[in-house]
C-alpha cells in the first residue's frame, strides 16, 4: 500500500476554493437546451439519453438512413451524465482491456482488437468530419508501476499482447520518470493506442452533428415509462410520449426502464478532481509533456489526464456504490473522497505542494461482473439496450450504439456473431445480499494493495468464477 488515507493539511487546503460542478461541464460552451417534449408525436426510432451511447446511436441510425426519423430523448441536457464528467481516457479496447478481454475471449480477442481499433479510427473520422473541437490527442495510455510486482506483471502483459499484435512498450523507472516524475514510479507499460479527450466538448460535438443531419432532440424530457402496443412502443415523458417502431435505451447507470437490468448492472460512484493550471516551474517539475492518459496499475487505482492548458485532473481509488442502487445528485458530493484523493495527489506529486484544486465531482458508472458492455432486446425486439461499460465507455460507447442499431434492424452482422455481444454478464445478488458482497469485495481489493497485491479466498474465487468488481 503505497497511499496514506490519513487526511493531511495541505491537501485540505488545497481543496479550499473548489466548486462542485464537473469542470467540463463548468465551460462557456455548454449549449443551451433545446425544448423538452410537450406533445405526442411519432418517429421510426427513438433513442432515450443523450450520452455518448445515445448520441452515436442517434447520430448513426441518420447517417445510414436520413428517411429515418429519429428522436433523442434526453432528462438533463446532452453529456450531463457520465459521459461529460469522465477521466477524457478514449481506449481501443472494447473489453475494458487487454487482460480481460484475453481472460473472457480468447479465441476471438484478435477479432475484437481489430474491431476496437476500426472503432476508434471511426471516432477519430467523426471528430475531423464535423470538426469538433475537443483536445483530442492519440497521446497513449501509461499504466503506472507503484510497486515492483506490478512490473512483473506489466513484463508478462507486454509478452501476451505482443503475441496479439498489440504493440505495447515497457519502460523501467528512469525511463518512466524520463516522461513524468513522481517518487513513486518504478515503471510503467504503455499503449500507444488511446487517446485523450476533453469529453464534453465531444459530446456537444457529437450533439451538434446530431442535429445538423436532422436528429429530433428534446431535453429536460425524462423517459418514465414504455409501454408495448402492437406494432410499436410507446415512449413517455411527464409532458408527452412518442410512438415509436423501435427504441434504444443508453441510459447507463441510471435507473432502467427494464427491470431485468438491475440484475446485472450496479450504479457506482467514481470522483474526481481538476487543479488549477500549473506554472511552467510547476510543470517541468514533472514533465508529462506527451499529455499520456496516467493510470497506477493497483486495484483501487487512480487515474489521470493533464488538459492541453496544463491543468491535473486527478481521480479515481474509492469507487462507491449506495444501497438499493442508490443514485442521486446529493452522491455526487463525498468530501471524504476528495479529501483522500487531494492527499494522494499531493503523495504522488509531492513537487507541486501548494497547487490548488479547481472543481471536485462526481458520476455515475455502470458496473456489471464482466466489465464490458452487454446488449439485449425487449418486447419483442422493438427495444435494445446497452450498458455496463464499467467505468471504461467513452470509446466503447461508439461501438455499444452500433450494436444496438444492429439488434434493432434485426441483421446478422460481425457484431452481433461475437460471443461478447450474445452473452450476458453474471448476476449481481439482489439487496439485501448486494451491499454486503459489494463492500467485502472492496473491502478484499484494499487488503490486496496493502499485500503487494496478494489476493485473498474471496478474490480467488471470484477470479476463478470469472467475476469481479471494477471502476
Ligand atoms: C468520474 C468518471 C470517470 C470516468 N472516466 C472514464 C474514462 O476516462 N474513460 C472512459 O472510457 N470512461 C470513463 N468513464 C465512463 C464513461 O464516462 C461512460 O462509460 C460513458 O460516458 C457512458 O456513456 P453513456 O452514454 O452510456 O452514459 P451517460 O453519459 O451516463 O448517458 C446516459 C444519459 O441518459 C440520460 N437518462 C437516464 N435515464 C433517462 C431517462 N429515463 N430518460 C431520459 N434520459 C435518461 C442521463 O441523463 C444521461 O445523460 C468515467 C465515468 C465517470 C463517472
Amino acid at each position: 500500500m503505497i497511499f496514506s488515507n490519513t487526511p493531511r493539511p495541505e491537501a485540505l487546503k488545497s481543496l479550499a476554493d473548489v466548486k462542485h460542478v464537473p469542470f467540463w461541464l463548468d465551460d462557456p460552451a455548454r449549449p443551451d437546451p433545446v425544448s423538452a417534449l410537450t406533445e405526442g408525436i411519432k418517429a421510426d426510432l427513438v433513442v432515450v439519453g443523450a450520452g455518448f451511447t445515445g448520441l452515436w446511436t442517434a447520430l448513426m441510425a441518420k447517417q445510414a438512413d436520413l428517411a429515418r426519423d429519429v428522436v433523442l430523448l434526453e432528462a438533463g441536457d446532452a453529456g450531463c451524465g457520465a459521459s461529460g464528467r469522465n477521466g477524457g481516457f478514449v481506449a481501443a479496447s472494447l473489453t475494458h482491456n487487454f487482460q480481460n478481454g484475453l481472460s473472457r475471449w480468447p479465441q476471438e480477442l484478435s477479432r475484437l482488437i481489430e474491431l476496437g481499433n476500426k472503432n476508434l479510427a471511426g471516432i477519430e473520422e467523426t471528430i475531423g468530419q464535423f470538426q469538433i473541437d475537443c483536445d483530442y490527442i492519440r497521446s497513449g495510455e501509461l499504466n503506472l508501476a507503484l510497486e515492483p510486482h506490478q512490473l512483473d506483471d506489466f513484463r508478462e502483459e507486454q509478452e501476451e499482447a505482443s503475441q496479439y499484435g498489440e504493440k505495447y512498450i515497457l519502460y523501467d523507472r528512469d525511463q518512466v520518470q524520463a516522461i513524468v516524475k513522481s517518487p513513486l514510479y518504478f515503471g510503467g507499460l504503455l499503449n500507444p493506442a488511446n487517446g485523450m479527450v476533453n469529453p464534453a466538448r465531444l459530446a456537444w460535438g457529437l450533439r451538434r452533428a446530431c442535429l445538423e443531419v436532422g436528429v429530433r432532440l428534446f431535453e429536460n424530457s425524462q423517459v418514465t415509462e414504455l409501454e408495448e402496443s402492437r406494432d410499436s412502443v410507446v415512449v413517455k415523458t411527464h409532458y408527452g410520449q412518442v410512438d415509436a417502431k423501435h427504441v434504444a435505451l443508453a441510459t447507463n447507470a441510471f435507473p432502467p426502464l427494464l427491470r431485468r437490468l438491475s440484475f446485472y448492472m450496479v450504479p457506482v460512484y467514481d470522483y474526481a478532481l481538476m487543479t488549477e493550471p500549473l506554472s511552467q516551474s510547476q510543470r517541468d517539475s514533472i514533465g508529462w509533456y506527451g499529455r499520456e492518459g496516467l493510470s497506477d496499475a493497483a486495484n483501487q487505482f487512480h487515474y489521470y489526464q493533464i488538459t492541453k492548458d496544463g491543468r491535473i485532473l486527478w481521480g479515481g481509488y474509492d469507487a462507491v456504490y449506495y444501497p438499493n442502487n442508490g443514485v442521486a445528485p446529493h452522491l455526487e458530493h463525498r468530501p471524504e473522497t476528495f479529501a483522500r484523493l487531494a492527499g494522494h495527489f499531493f503523495q504522488n506529486f509531492p513537487q507541486l505542494t501548494g497547487l490548488r484544486f479547481t472543481h471536485a465531482w462526481g458520476g455515475v458508472i455502470d458496473t456489471c461482473s464482466r466489465y464490458t458492455a452487454f446488449w439485449g432486446k425487449a418486447y419483442g425486439g422493438k427495444v435494445a439496450y446497452a450498458l455496463g461499460y464499467t467505468g471504461l465507455g467513452v470509446g466503447a460507447s461508439r461501438f455499444g450504439a452500433q450494436v444496438m442499431l444492429d439488434l434493432l434492424d434485426d441483421k446478422k452482422t460481425e457484431r452481433t456473431g461475437l460471443k461478447m455481444v450474445k452473452s450476458k454478464p453474471f448476476p449481481f445478488p439482489p439487496e439485501p445480499f448486494r451491499t454486503p458482497i459489494i463492500n467485502f469485495t472492496r473491502w478484499s481489493m484494499d487488503q490486496a494493495d496493502r499485500n503487494h497485491g496478494e489476493r485473498n479466498l474471496w478474490l480467488k474465487t471470484l477470479d476463478a468464477l470469472g467475476l469481479g468488481f471494477d471502476s
